[in-house]
């Protein structure tokens, strides 16, 4: 007797939602999956795809301002002329990001999960309305997302106050962009943008920019912002944000005023998650309206998972993903392990980037985890010192009774792909021996992680040969 095919619902198609829907298809559901605006979310259509297309070309520029410094000469000598076609770099990263919803969407189809495209709203714990019809469900999965706050006094208009998914948009490079808020959002655009060639002007409310990360790490890219020319302006919480013809003017809380040609406010995100009848459902909302959720992504309602930013667990791409498979693995009776956001890696694409995974520096501060930690500056690696940048450093936690290694943080050109070696470590549970006996590459930045893990070493351990010298 063969047993029926459980029914699985998901509302909305970001990495949340659509990864969600391939391991249930996989696990033999029948899926269909509602979203409004295609798949891939908010995250492929106007958020991290977007962002960190436009992030490449702005590399790419940083680069080309080396050049001279690594002995090339660009065309017409000491004012080389490297221009930005504003029309034609966003054009580029919407078509990229219209391609890349549509690889998912084809490879979601091809899976046999059936997509519905429009917009839903739960009308029981087990029935979402979706265009016209009633999708009925054993497992329902929410996956929402989120949208950029505004502030009450700057509202956005498209034009010249904007939010981030509306800079694709633009005719024109902003001439003098003023970012609101200095968090991951606000420090990678500022970085891009002051790299494309805007005039930047950062107002953080906070003494530095990124006050939740590494401290060494913020501490590095804030001197890069003031050394490329960026206003950063500390301590000056933007109140008012309005229009002044072809300007913008924001009012900072103690009276000054900023004026530019454009404002991009990056203030936050909010749960996408009124009016589409979550209460209604029995789905509890915490006070801030994010859905509250376990750590196998279950809601309050019997049969109601969430996963991705409408939970405000962490604001992460790979986060959703992960909730929404751990969601479909839980619901369908899979062996499942419950989300250990210590082993999340995290990358902030500014120039250099800052990625981190495992324990922050501030948990060993305060006495919350024990661990020795090493930092080694990247500006005496030979790679380094080749590719012509002084800016970085690697660091590394461990556990001074195991030598375990608790977690890292890279600050480096692609330093989003050098993590992935400390990621590893970390979800391995590898020590620093076993890190620093690793083999790599001479010379290569990721040589600065196995020495880092040499130096942490235990001293009572015997040191073995390594086959590269020290980076
Ligand atoms: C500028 C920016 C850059 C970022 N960069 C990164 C990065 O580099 N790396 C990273 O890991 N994360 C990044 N993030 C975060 C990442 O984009 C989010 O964590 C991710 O999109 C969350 O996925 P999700 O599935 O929860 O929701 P989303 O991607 O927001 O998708 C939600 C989907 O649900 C649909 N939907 C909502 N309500 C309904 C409804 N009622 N009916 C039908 N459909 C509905 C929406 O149309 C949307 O398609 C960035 C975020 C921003 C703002």
């Amino acid at each position: 007797m063969t047993l029926p095919r459980p029914n699985v619902a998901i509302l909305g198609g970001g990495p949340g939602g659509y990864e969600a829907a391939l391991v249930a298809a996989q696990l033999g559901a029948d899926v269909t999956v509602v979203d409004e605006d295609g798949l891939g979310g908010a995250c492929v259509l106007t958020d991290c795809v977007p962002s960190k297309t436009l992030i490449e070309s702005s590399s790419t520029m940083t680069s080309l301002g080396r050049s001279a410094s690594l002995g090339l000469q660009l065309a017409n000598g000491a004012n080389p002329v490297v221009g930005v076609d504003a029309p034609a770099l966003n054009a580029r990263i919407k078509a990229l990001a219209a391609a890349q919803s549509n690889d998912i969407t084809e490879h979601v189809a091809a899976e046999g999960i059936r997509i519905v495209q429009a917009r839903g709203r739960l009308t029981g714990p087990h029935t979402i309305e979706a265009g016209g019809r009633t999708v009925r469900a054993d497992v329902v999965l929410i996956a929402t997302g989120a949208f950029p706050r505004a502030l009450p006094d700057g509202v956005p208009d498209g034009e010249r106050i904007l939010t981030c998914r509306q800079l694709y948009d633009l005719g024109e490079l902003p001439e003098q962009l003023i970012v609101v808020g200095s968090g991951v959002t606000g420090a990678e655009f500022a970085s891009a943008y002051q790299a494309l060639g805007s005039q930047v002007t950062l107002v953080s409310s906070r003494e530095r920019v990124l006050p939740h990360e590494d401290k060494d790490a913020a501490m590095v890219i804030e001197g890069v912002f003031r050394r490329r020319g960026m206003n950063v302006l500390g301590k000056s919480r933007a109140e008012a944000v309005y229009r002044k013809g072809d300007s913008v003017v924001v009012t900072l809380a103690d009276g000054r005023q900023v004026t530019g040609s454009h404002c991009l406010l990056t203030v936050g995100m909010a749960p996408s998650t009124k009016a589409i009848g979550l209460i209604e459902a029995g789905v509890n909302l915490d006070s801030r309206g994010f859905i509250e959720v376990d750590r196998v992504s279950r809601t309050s309602a019997q049969g109601v998972y969430a996963a991705g930013d409408c939970t405000g667990v962490l604001m992460l791409a790979s986060v959703a993903a992960m909730q929404g498979r751990i969601a479909m693995w839980h619901a369908l009776g899979e062996a499942v392990q419950p989300l250990r956001l210590d082993h999340v890696a995290a990358t902030i694409f500014t120039e250099p980037e800052i990625a981190t995974v495992g324990v922050a520096e501030t948990m060993i501060e305060s006495g919350q985890v024990k661990a020795e930690v090493i930092m080694l500056p990247l500006v005496t690696n030979p790679r380094a010192k080749m590719q012509g940048f002084r800016d970085g450093f690697v660091k590394l936690f461990a556990s001074p009774r195991s030598g375990r290694i608790l977690g890292g943080v890279v600050v480096a050109p692609r330093a989003s792909e050098l993590i992935l070696a400390v990621s590893i470590a970390v979800e391995q549970l590898l020590t620093v021996d076993q890190l620093a006996h690793t083999f790599s590459v001479y010379p290569s930045l990721s040589g600065s992680l196995t020495e880092a893990a040499r130096r942490l070493m235990m001293p009572a351990r015997p040191r073995a040969p390594f086959g590269e010298p020290a980076q």
